[in-house]
């Protein structure tokens, strides 16, 4: 599934049926996939982004922001672990509005700049109101500075069920992650209001 602009590439996730949030397709139509993607970015297929790192396949951005949704209202507050490119924290931010705010995180230097740098050049707004910011460090850990969290989105495959995450996250709260070394197993995690938390498998929808 391939198209020449980022409203074709969003079309299609639509009409595959990738999601249904009107609030989705305004945030990925917000986020000009093509300025953190050098080749064939309205291509639904992941893309290496440099330093061993790749950008999920739109349809997998598509998916986490639909489930994460009804954490992603205006004025909520998002911790992106993993942010690589920069895409999807701005596409995160786009969903808070401009009285949210998104703490992206990278392990690596150079992705932190990429990240940066991708987001000046596509939507500098979202940086100068720090309505998004870039922090270098081990996302595993979270970010207790800005925590706790309305819901949290990992890009970074997990080995094991993130405990650290799981106490900055709000209640009610969701947590988005791939868990396991093939990434293959999406995980819901989710804190209830009165702080119970469970887990479940998104495995359908992959
Ligand atoms: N969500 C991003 C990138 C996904 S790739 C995008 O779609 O563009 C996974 C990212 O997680 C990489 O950028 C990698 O550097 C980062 N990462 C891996 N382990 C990490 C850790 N412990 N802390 C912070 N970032 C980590």
């Amino acid at each position: 599934m391939t198209a020449n602009t980022n409203h074709g590439l969003v079309n299609n996730l639509k009409k595959a049926g990738i999601f249904q949030s009107e609030r989705v397709e305004k945030a990925m139509k917000a986020t000009d996939r093509g300025k953190y993607v050098k080749y064939d970015p309205y291509r639904d297929s992941p893309q290496q982004i440099g330093y061993g790192a790749t950008i999920s396949a739109p349809h997998m951005h598509a998916h986490a922001l639909e489930n994460l949704a009804p954490f992603l209202r205006p004025g909520m507050k998002v911790l992106d672990v993993g942010c690589g490119s920069g895409y999807l924290t701005a596409c995160l931010a786009e969903m808070v509005g401009p009285e949210g705010k998104v703490v992206g995180i990278d392990h690596i230097p150079q992705l932190v700049k990429l990240a940066t740098d991708n987001v000046k050049n596509d939507r500098p707004e979202l940086l100068e109101s720090l309505r998004v910011e870039f922090i270098l460090g081990d996302g595993r850990k979270g970010y207790p500075e800005e925590a706790p969290y309305d819901c949290i989105h990992v890009g970074a495959a997990a080995e094991k069920m993130p405990q650290d995450l799981i106490d900055q996250l709000k209640s009610p709260g969701r947590i988005f992650i791939p868990v396991g070394s093939n990434s293959q197993y999406i995980y819901q995690i989710d804190k209830d209001s009165d702080g119970n938390v469970t887990k479940k498998s998104l495995m359908g929808v992959m």
